[in-house]
């Protein structure tokens, strides 16, 4: 009798028996649709077996084969049961992030189903839409980006960042025949300048490491060309047949990555895959690449699980980026995993970045991985940014922003060139404070300050949602000075308003681009140079390159240097460098003044050089130093609970099981104590964590699995809890 093992989307870390009828041609990787308990589910088939250890009478059959996808390739599976085992999740679990929606997918996914770019306008549209535009001024605007878009085409990503009622109009454009779908049609500047000699160097030895799993990376500062050489290795790669996985960190954020993408491999065919397509495109694209059909998947990092028959090389993009970890339902990396499959496939595989992370580096400097260089910037007049510290304190503050930096704007605005001041913060000030007793405004859910969101007259929580109206007395004492603390990007707003006052000044965090294609109409109005002063959040820093863009300057870099997170110095390092990066970049030169209460710290010292590897080298005696990653493994358990003795109980039996192991099993690992979490109440829910640290990867490995178990069996109903492998930072 024909037995189909089966992982499934549930919790419990184990696979289930089904019978498999012989009509329904299973075979392993099939996706099939069983029930639990009932309960009907979509899973994969993992195995197949003669025997069970179900007996026969119990054993349910398949119910069907889910027609729409192929088998799950050998490879796929492969790195299902990588993940599962070695951040220890279960099976059925990592294998359901790898299928794209199927059929029955919710309704509120399957708007905007219609709209899958590119799309170019006809002759039609030429000719019969501009007399119909004349009343709405929005409309004729898009009609004009159309026209003077490159290749006469606007592509998928620019398509969604559009509002929603416009892209409701271009639908009815597409009925009527005004538009239609386009091949990318080559760019004017396809393929763009001519690589240099650095480029050139660096795409031959990737080309030549073809068939082969090589791991590289190409580390070059901001604005030295490291796209050009991905396409340049891809061009090869599939013009010998082959596919190749471009992975980025947020597709939202890079809609001219993918302009790039298409014009450099003209007549192509590429598809980007992202969680915010539609449910029918985002399979339809996935059955591209598991056909073959596609040559480039380009996306974040769910397009790593992309089946692809032809694989032949894969790229990682910003390879330090954070938001290539997965941090809830199944906790990955989408680096580490693409790394993974690059050697199960043998291919080589490419991590681009101008800020390297520290595991990365560790890599190269055991030989791992090659590291090829861009030390130059690839356009020839674009030099780097002039930089320069500033006090954050003691002199004349205006609102936080010191004299150097205020003369700096003003000069910027006199030339008609553009100024970014950075703070990662939003809302208006990060505190309230009563000047006369102390008292300041707590989160009632969180131990955590409420935020001045002075434009809605809120006080709002950044960790559970919490609002509430602005006091206008304090609570404790009635006191009616009660003073904003600490500065947000709404007060930089604010306060560069009055003191350049016909300057045109834009918003850029998560407040001011809630709106669907918020972001992307404030990018529009830089590009056409309607804007003299950016302010914002790190959302400025990534990969966004704005011609008349000629300083940037940074308030708050010093908050990262007290935190307890042992990566905060990393990340605001990596952030520095991007932000630098944006200054300058088209021949205008650019300036970066950070100001800093702390100028002899490392940091700055090699923001000041522009070199990043002096940096590194810093974190790296530091963290070699603590035993900390690089140099060694960490994994967290996380646990929270409404009450404080229930986490902390829970937490030292955890801790007690896990002493036992070590010694019964004898490994080299350490486990700590438990500790409440930085933030230790967070929506109402108590929280704290166990530290576990190993050198050895194989020891740590053999450890968690035992622990997740012991811990699986402690009593403690109301604990909700999970095991973080490689965490990027302390919960
Ligand atoms: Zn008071
Ligand atoms: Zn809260």
């Amino acid at each position: 009798m024909g037995i189909a093992r089966v992982a499934l989307p549930v919790a419990a870390h184990a696979e289930f028996d089904y019978w498999a009828p012989s009509g329904l041609g299973i075979a392993v990787g099939s996706v099939v649709r069983v029930h639990l308990a009932r309960r009907a589910l979509v899973g994969v088939v993992v195995a197949l077996s003669d025997t069970s250890e179900v007996e026969t009478a119990r054993l349910q059959p398949v119910t069907e084969v889910v027609a729409e996808l192929p088998p799950l390739p050998d490879d796929l599976l492969a790195v299902a049961r990588f993940i599962a085992g070695y951040y220890q999740e279960p099976l059925g679990q990592v294998l359901a992030q790898m299928l794209p929606p199927l059929e029955n997918a919710p309704v509120s996914q399957r708007r905007a189903e219609a709209l899958a770019g590119p799309l170019a306008l006809t002759a039609a549209g030429m000719r019969e839409l501009p007399p119909r535009l004349r009343r709405s001024p929005r409309l004729a605007e898009l009609f004009d980006r159309w026209r003077t878009a490159a290749g006469g085409v606007l592509t998928e990503l620019e398509l969604q960042a559009l509002p929603p009622r416009l892209r409701t109009t271009l639908r009815a454009w597409l009925q009527a025949g005004w538009l239609e779908p386009a091949a990318a049609a080559p760019d004017p500047a396809a393929g763009g300048p001519e690589l240099n000699a650095d480029q050139q160097r660096a795409a031959a030895a990737i080309i030549a490491a073809g068939g082969r799993f090589a791991p590289f990376l190409l580390q070059g500062v901001t604005g030295s060309g490291k796209t050009a050489v991905y396409l340049a290795a891809a061009a090869a790669v599939i013009a010998g047949g082959a596919q190749a996985l471009v992975l980025v960190p947020e597709i939202n954020l890079t809609p001219q990555f993918e302009r790039r993408v298409l014009a450099a491999l003209p007549g192509r065919r590429v598809v980007t895959l992202h969680s915010g397509l539609a449910a029918g495109a985002r399979r339809r694209r996935w059955l591209a690449a598991a056909t073959g059909v596609a040559d480039v998947v380009l996306g974040t990092r769910l397009a790593g699980f992309a089946p692809l028959p032809r694989l032949g090389l894969i790229v990682v993009d910003e390879e330090h980026d954070p938001s290539y970890k997965q941090q809830d339902v199944v906790r990955y990396h989408g680096r580490d995993v693409a790394i993974w499959r690059a050697r199960l496939r043998a291919v080589p595989v490419v991590l681009g970045t101008a800020t390297p992370a520290l595991e990365t580096l560790r890599h190269v400097q055991d030989g791992r991985y090659v590291r090829l260089n861009l030390p130059q910037r690839a356009v020839a007049d674009a030099r780097l940014p002039m930089l320069a510290l500033a006090p954050d304190r003691g002199e004349a503050v205006y609102d936080g922003m010191g004299a150097r930096l205020l003369a700096a704007i003003e000069a910027r605005l006199a030339r008609g060139e553009q100024s970014l001041v950075f703070i990662n913060r939003r809302g208006y000030s990060p505190s309230l404070l009563c000047a006369s007793c102390g008292w300041q405004a707590g989160c009632p859910r969180c131990s955590a300050r409420l935020v001045v969101h002075r434009d809605a007259f809120e006080l709002r929580c950044h960790h559970c949602g919490h609002r509430e109206r602005l006091a206008r007395a304090c609570p404790q004492c009635g006191n009616v000075d009660l003073l904003p603390m600490g500065h947000g990007t709404q007060r930089l707003e604010r306060a560069l308003a009055e003191r350049f006052p016909s300057a045109r000044i834009a918003r850029v965090d998560r407040d001011s681009t809630r709106r669907e294609g918020a972001f992307a109409a404030i990018r529009e109005q830089v590009h056409a140079g309607d804007i003299d002063i950016m302010v914002g959040t790190q959302m400025l820093a990534k990969g966004h390159d704005f011609p008349r863009l000629t300083l940037v300057g940074v308030l708050g870099a010093d908050n990262a240097l007290y935190s307890a997170d042992f990566r905060a110095t990393e990340r605001l390092g990596a952030l520095l460098f991007q932000v630098a990066g944006r200054a300058g970049r088209a021949g205008l030169p650019g300036e970066v003044i950070v100001q800093t209460s702390f100028p002899e710290h490392p940091l700055f010292r090699a923001l000041l050089h522009h070199d990043y590897d002096d940096l590194a080298a810093a974190l790296m005696d530091e963290r070699r130093v603590a035993g900390l990653p690089p140099f060694s493994r960490l994994a967290l358990l996380t646990a929270e609970a409404p009450q404080r003795e229930t986490v902390d109980g829970f937490l030292a039996a955890a801790q007690q099981a896990g002493l036992l192991l070590r010694r019964d099993l004898r490994l080299a690992v350490e486990v700590f104590s438990p500790v409440a979490a930085a933030l230790a109440r967070r929506a109402g829910q108590e929280r704290g964590q166990v530290l576990v640290r190993s050198d050895e990867r194989a020891a740590l490995q053999r450890f968690l699995a035992a622990w997740r178990e012991a811990i699986a069996a402690l009593p403690g109903r109301r604990v909700r809890w999970a095991l973080d492998v490689d965490p990027m930072g302390f919960a």
